[in-house]
């Protein structure tokens, strides 16, 4: 599990540059682990991606963007499944067999 890239995030409280895998910043010492806001934004992510799939591509994307490459893989991964399944579902609803 490599998230060793480049693009870092910085503290919040500082602006110190922050390693992606840090919890607290080193220069000021705050917690960096997830703000509130980005809970919310994984948890509208997974559940677009089950239930409304292509906003769910576009919300793993901005996981993507935002440094959460682990959520942005497992968003991708349920869109690609539930594509599929609500295809499948309104086939059948519309009398496919
Ligand atoms: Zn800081």
């Amino acid at each position: 599990m490599s998230t060793e890239t480049e693009a870092g995030k910085f503290c919040v409280a500082c602006g110190a540059k922050l390693v992606l895998t840090a919890i607290v910043c080193p220069s000021c010492g705050s917690p960096v682990s997830g703000s509130g806001s980005d809970t919310k934004l994984i948890t509208a992510s997974y559940l677009f991606a089950a239930f409304i799939p292509i906003i769910g591509f576009v919300f793993a994307v901005i996981l993507g963007v935002k440094g959460k490459i682990g959520h942005a893989v497992a968003c991708g991964l349920v869109s690609l499944i539930a594509i599929p399944f609500w295809s499948g579902f309104l086939q059948g609803m519309s009398g496919g067999y």
